[in-house]
């Protein structure tokens, strides 16, 4: 397979723990980043935006799943954060219900997404419904229900990622 790295494979044990590493890979994102979820309902998708959000000095009170929606932009600050960000706003995409490059279109996504994911960094549940209409170059997080409230949580990283993941790697050690 072409240009992805070994898998980061983490446990949660809880929301917080889920949101924890969401917020670590949010503080290593750049503008146009692609972070692909996947994951049964309820493993905890919308959580890790929660934190990813956070990581991107977002307030993640205004995260909630776009399922009916399929597409929902986060711009407000945290409360009390001061980062100059060229990071402008989250996108999060709920792909339940896009099946092709056409259903992506219909929410104002063209060819590899670059228009959209100017200035912003964009999150996808159910990413592997797109199939190939993703691009490569992304951050695949892969969510695992596991007995009561942990989570295995597999992180691939994919062309330009494979670069930044050790970063990931290091702020998630013990
Ligand atoms: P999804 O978006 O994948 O359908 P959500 O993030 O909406 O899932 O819901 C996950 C639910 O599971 C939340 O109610 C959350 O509080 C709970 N939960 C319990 N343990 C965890 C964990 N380790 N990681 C993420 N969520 C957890
Ligand atoms: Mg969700």
């Amino acid at each position: 397979m072409a240009d992805v790295g070994e898998p980061l494979e983490l446990e949660s044990v809880n929301a917080e723990g889920t949101m924890r590493i969401g917020r670590a890979i949010g503080a290593c994102c750049v503008a146009g980043d692609i972070i692909a979820l996947d994951g049964e309902l309820g493993a905890g998708k919308t959580q890790f935006v929660r934190g990813l959000a956070q990581g991107l000095g977002l307030d993640p009170r205004q995260v909630s799943s776009p399922t009916f929606v399929i597409v929902q932009e986060y711009d407000q600050p945290a409360p009390g954060s001061d980062t100059e960000s060229a990071i402008e706003a989250l996108i999060h995409i709920d792909a339940y219900r896009l099946r092709s490059a056409e259903d992506l279109e219909s929410i104002g996504w063209e060819g590899d997404g670059s228009a959209m994911r100017e200035g912003a960094v964009v999150a996808i549940e159910w990413a592997s419904l797109l199939g190939s209409a993703l691009p490569a170059d992304r951050l695949a997080v892969r969510i695992e229900h596991e007995p009561s409230d942990c989570r295995h949580l597999s992180l691939i990283a994919q062309g330009r990622w494979r670069a930044r993941i050790a970063q990931v790697r290091e702020a998630l050690a013990p």
